[in-house]
């Protein structure tokens, strides 16, 4: 049985699909670009590839806010500064609280039970620190540990090094991490030779070589699977 559980925020807890989305329209009336079907679309890919990068250690959290927007303003042939528009979208998106249905009710019902929940995720502490304080989570958390405040990011072993210090050194098999992300959240669980859950509620088809120890499609299967 695990006792320590480690959780990802972004769509894992996070409803990051829709404030994303909602935050990027704020951004960009903001600045009066104009929106096409296509605009947001191709933020995403261009956002994707850049944490990609990130994942892969070819750039670093901070390079990665700047270069997003001004490859993504390039791309629609716009000008600005893509650090004041990377900030206003942050600032929006930290504002947007939005947890996935069911997470508060499994996060009170596990913390009820006595079980450590952390929060790890590869995200921007403009982001991460307001809007769980902001959805009323702070305190359930024993641990956070937000990659751009510490300069490194899952799936490496010295992220979690962040986590499992102020834990105060948890034993390997007692902790479970569990994420949506096959790249960072699972291959980082693997790396540091944790049990994983793959999060995966949307069904996707694992096309990687990444082996997670188990998967579950929902809160209600993931619930279950911790005991
Ligand atoms: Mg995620």
């Amino acid at each position: 049985m695990y006792k320590y559980l480690l959780f990802d925020a972004d769509n894992t807890l996070f409803d990051f699909t829709k404030a994303s989305a909602v935050a990027f329209r704020e951004t960009l009336a903001h600045y009066k670009i104009e929106q096409k079907e296509e605009t947001y679309p191709t933020y995403l890919k261009i956002n994707n590839e850049c944490w990609a990068s990130l994942e892969r250690g070819e750039i670093t959290p901070k390079e990665i806010k700047p270069l997003r927007f001004k490859l993504f303003l390039d791309a629609i042939n716009e000008t600005g500064n893509p650090l004041e528009v990377n900030d206003h979208y942050l600032r929006s998106l930290g504002e947007k609280d939005y947890l996935l249905d069911g997470a508060k009710e499994l996060l009170l019902e596990l913390k009820a039970q006595k079980y450590s929940l952390s929060i790890i995720t590869n995200g921007l502490q403009l982001v991460q620190r307001p809007r769980i304080e902001k959805a009323g989570l702070t305190h359930f958390f024993d641990a956070i540990t937000v990659s751009e405040e510490i300069g490194v990011a899952k799936p490496k072993p010295a992220f979690f090094d962040d986590t499992f210090r102020q834990l105060g050194q948890p034993k390997i098999d007692d902790v479970l991490v569990i994420g949506d992300n096959l790249s960072s959240d699972i291959l980082g669980g693997i790396n540091i030779g944790a049990d994983t859950a793959w999060f995966n509620a949307k069904k996707k088809i694992n096309k990687t070589e990444i082996k997670p120890t188990y998967e579950v499609d929902g809160f209600k299967a993931l619930r279950k699977l911790i005991g």
